[in-house]
């Protein structure tokens, strides 16, 4: 288990396979990433992105090298590894069961009062007061009530009251117009500014916003800089 901070996720040589003789899907790829830091990391449909995130999160076993974090394999933190990086992904799952439960995923003991301040910090407030029964009004698991955005803004609400101190954002506003695109862009980095973001992409909407870039392609990270200077 991890102790203590800085919660700082270093990659050292990493090579992943999916499957044994298949091609490197990540080829020696190393990268730095300090508590804090704003990370964007771009990359074409099937670089690798996603397959980096898992490992990242430990969801996945390096062929060869390591990612650790604070000093500790991620594959060794195991489950724990969540009360350290929450992930927002492309399709925010919803359960079956009340909007509270949903948003209590991963912190069960985040009181009513918590759960509204977060709901306002990430602009769900009006919409959970007028949900029928408020927040025990139940969500069906395609979450069809909700918007794409507002299944995001859910996500991030989840991951505010877990407080963690790395968040994860896999590719959150694909498919959503860019309106709401850049609304939940800013809420984001609102909301998230004192986190250490990693942030895939695929596109350069916002990444103005990050402190460093780098591209992924062809199995390895081929350039890396600040956003003005790319
Ligand atoms: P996108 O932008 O479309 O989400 P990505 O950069 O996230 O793409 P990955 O999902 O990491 O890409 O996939 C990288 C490569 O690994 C692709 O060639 C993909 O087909 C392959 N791949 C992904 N998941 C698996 C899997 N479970 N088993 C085998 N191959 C996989
Ligand atoms: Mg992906």
């Amino acid at each position: 288990k991890v102790q203590e901070g800085p919660f700082d996720i270093e990659i050292q040589h990493l090579v992943f396979q999916y499957e044994e003789n298949s091609r490197k899907v990540l080829d020696d790829v190393s990268l730095m990433v300090p508590q804090g830091e704003k990370l964007a990391i771009l990359g074409r449909s099937g670089s690798g992105k996603s397959t980096l995130a898992s490992l990242i999160r430990g969801d996945l076993t390096p062929t060869n090298g390591n990612v650790q974090l604070a000093g500790i394999a991620t594959e060794q933190i195991g489950d724990n590894i969540s009360e350290y990086i929450g992930v927002i992904q492309q399709v925010p799952y919803l359960f079956h069961t009340t909007i509270l439960n949903n948003l209590r995923i991963g912190n069960e003991q985040a009181d009513v009062a918590q759960v509204w301040e977060v709901l306002e910090r990430v602009g769900l407030k009006q919409l959970a007061e007028s949900l029928p029964d408020g927040l025990n009004t139940m969500v069906d698991e395609a979450g069809l009530r909700f918007s794409g955005g507002e299944r995001h803004r859910i996500a991030l609400a989840r991951i505010l009251l877990k407080d963690t101190p790395i968040v994860l954002l896999d590719e959150p506003t694909v498919g959503l117009d860019p309106i709401t695109e850049q609304a939940l862009i800013d809420t984001f980095f609102e909301q998230l500014k004192e986190k250490t973001i990693i942030w895939i992409t695929h596109h350069l909407q916002g990444i103005e916003k990050m402190q460093r870039v780098v591209f992924i392609e062809d199995g390895q990270l081929e350039m890396s800089g600040s956003p003005l200077e790319l």
